[in-house]
């Protein structure tokens, strides 16, 4: 079967990186988490005291950033390095959530993250979840899904999450983090958070993880078959 790339956008906590994970196990296909490249940047600019407003310096910073994702064997889960050190945990700490989106409003990160994410799947075969993914990084992917649910199931989900890393948070604060980056996300400059015209939406509120990835499968399966047997290939 021809590889395809699926494209996962929505609004923080919809769900989208769970369902991704398990999309691309089931496909064997990569996934790639772009938030998380976008927190570990956010992280070394924290850790690193960089003026965000100062070019220079997000260059300088940019230059000396090295993102890697390597699977633990042990959780199953791919982790986060930053410069060769593990940040999985730190990365999805509410400090760095209350900062990855003025981070993410940079150009020139967008453009440096980007370009890399565009290597990364160079060969297709990749779920990729985000923000600009079906917009911007790949508008050619021939899956994109656009993910919405209620914000109170979305800041319980987060809560959960949290808590299952040992970090108490509460839901106001919780749903204070989701509202601010949402509109960040949405009013900045460059490549903000859109639905593709050709997006699939789907609603979370009321759907299991299972359920969400029963559907996108089906939907990517249809577009193997389509691209398997486009008649300008044939
Ligand atoms: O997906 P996650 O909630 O971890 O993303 C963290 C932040 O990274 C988002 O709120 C957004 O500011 C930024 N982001 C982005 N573009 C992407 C992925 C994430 O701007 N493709």
């Amino acid at each position: 079967m021809k590889k395809i790339i699926v494209a996962i956008d929505g609004y923080s906590a919809c769900g989208k990186s769970t369902t991704a994970k398990i999309l691309a196990a089931r496909l064997a296909y990569v996934y790639i988490d772009t938030g998380a490249m976008y927190r570990a940047v956010a992280l070394y600019f924290i850790q690193h005291y960089i003026n965000s407003t100062n070019p220079k310096a997000v260059a300088e910073a940019l230059n000396q950033i090295q993102i890697s994702f390597v699977h633990n064997n042990k959780t199953d889960v791919c982790e986060t390095y930053l410069n060769g050190l593990n940040v999985e945990a730190e990365i999805r700490k509410m400090y760095v959530s209350e900062k990855v989106s003025e981070v993410s409003a940079i150009p020139a990160v967008r453009k440096h993250l980007v370009d890399l994410q565009q290597k990364l799947a160079r060969k297709r075969g990749v779920v990729m979840d985000g923000r600009d993914i079906g917009t911007h990084v790949f508008p050619d992917a021939e899956l994109k899904i656009f993910m919405v649910a209620d914000m109170n199931v979305r800041a319980f989900r987060r809560q959960q999450e949290l808590f299952e890393r040992k970090q108490i948070v509460d839901l106001e604060d919780i749903i204070a983090n989701i509202q601010s980056r949402d509109l960040m996300d949405t009013t900045r400059e460059e490549s903000p958070l859109r639905k593709a015209a050709d997006a699939y939406e789907i609603d979370t509120t009321y759907i299991t993880v299972e359920e969400q990835v029963d559907c996108i499968m089906n939907l990517a399966i249809g577009k193997m078959i389509e691209k398997e047997y486009r008649l300008e290939d044939i």
